[in-house]
């Protein structure tokens, strides 16, 4: 069921953007000459407000932990030099009242905070009574429901103008990108509060450069309304995230080439294709459900027979082989071989779950 929380459209934020939220400016404020020079060569962009994070929650001590409340009024001039809205992650109610002493315009709750609720809590209770945008991105762990807390934590202070910010999960085994997209988790949230306005963080997910692009255009198509883009004049020399953040030009071309999608189109060659292929893939739906069905009764009765001949309901030679010959044939049928082998792995589950349910009366 949905989530019901009231939550203004980004088009009533007072911020203007083009059609998709663009937030984009350093990973770290390093001082007042790289936030001037950043925001006066991204400004001439379609962007929405300039970002820079303050004081940085980094995993392991030792690392360039962000220039503190000094930084604040630095970020404040270079927006207002260019006329943007800034924007400054808070990790705890004292960066909050910094923020808002400073006349900072958003903030953002980043990852490693949202993991944890007390700190959520107490950073929501000193936002009350205060009207400023909060984008809460996701925790670091594949968790929904942590993610869906922190929004609903802050949403119950009176923060109406709120987004998510989704920038990847850590996995010890992903290969490709920093954080692992696990894209079905903002397609979840979605799902369940329709109203909450969503952005992207590709640079977290990617954590380099040459990657965004496949990123941006995803997220595009997954109908983010906005994207974070980490910017910084001299990413070489950036004092945190330098290998994923762009160069002003960098930025320009990627929001150059973006292609922002819509959900619908009254098109009669669009609304005749579309509803042709649809109607096939209804049907062909409700024959999965049948075999499933059938599928799922053979496990019953397979469980009865091995419960009267007491024997294990695991089989790992028989898993072993099944698997091999499904991988196989869906190979040479030009299906993912991820996408089988997760499919087999939840069919083989249930078929266990079926078989322990077995009742050898019926
Ligand atoms: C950031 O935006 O620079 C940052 C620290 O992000 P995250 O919380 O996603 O790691
Ligand atoms: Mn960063």
């Amino acid at each position: 069921m949905d989530i019901l929380l009231d939550i203004r459209e980004l088009s009533e934020w007072g911020i203007p953007y083009s059609g998709i939220f663009v937030i984009s400016g350093p990973c770290s404020a390093e001082s007042r000459k790289q936030l001037i020079e950043t925001a006066s060569a991204i400004a001439k962009y379609p962007i929405s407000a300039l970002r820079a994070g303050i004081w940085k929650p980094r995993t392991r001590p030792g690392s360039f932990e962000g220039v503190g409340a000094e930084g604040l009024a630095w970020l404040k001039e270079a927006g207002d030099r260019v006329g943007l809205p800034v924007m400054v992650e808070v990790a705890k109610p004292a960066h909050v009242e910094k923020c808002l002493g400073q006349g900072i315009d958003m903030l953002w709750i980043g990852a490693r905070t949202t993991t944890n609720p007390f700190a959520v809590q107490e950073i929501a209770d000193a936002l009350r009574g205060v009207d400023i945008p909060v984008l809460v991105k996701n925790p670091i762990s594949p968790d929904l429901s942590l993610w869906i807390g922190a929004i609903e934590r802050v949403n119950r202070a009176g923060i109406t103008r709120i987004a998510a910010i989704h920038r990847g999960f850590c996995s010890f085994n992903e290969k490709v990108y920093r954080n692992k997209p696990e894209w079905w988790i903002p397609i979840e949230l979605r799902r369940k509060i329709p109203n909450l306005p969503m952005i992207c963080d590709p640079s977290h997910i990617c954590g380099k450069v040459e990657l965004l692009s496949g990123i941006i255009r995803k997220a595009m198509d997954l109908l983010f309304d906005g994207l974070m883009i980490e910017c910084h004049i001299n990413p070489p020399a950036a004092l945190s995230d330098a290998e994923q953040q762009v160069t002003p030009d960098q930025l320009g071309a990627l929001l150059n080439h973006l292609i922002v999608k819509k959900i619908s189109s009254d098109d009669p060659h669009y609304v005749l294709g579309i509803t042709h292929l649809r109607s096939t893939i209804d049907e062909l739906d409700e024959q999965i459900l049948q075999l499933l069905m059938q599928r799922m009764m053979i496990s019953t009765e397979i469980g009865r027979l091995k419960k009267r001949s007491n024997i294990s309901i695991l089989q790992p030679e028989r898993w072993q082989k099944m698997l091999r010959e499904r991988l196989k044939s869906a190979k040479g049928k030009g299906l993912d071989e991820r996408f089988v082998l997760r499919l087999y792995q939840y069919i083989h589950e249930e078929s266990i779950r079926r078989q322990e349910l077995a009742d050898l009366n019926e």
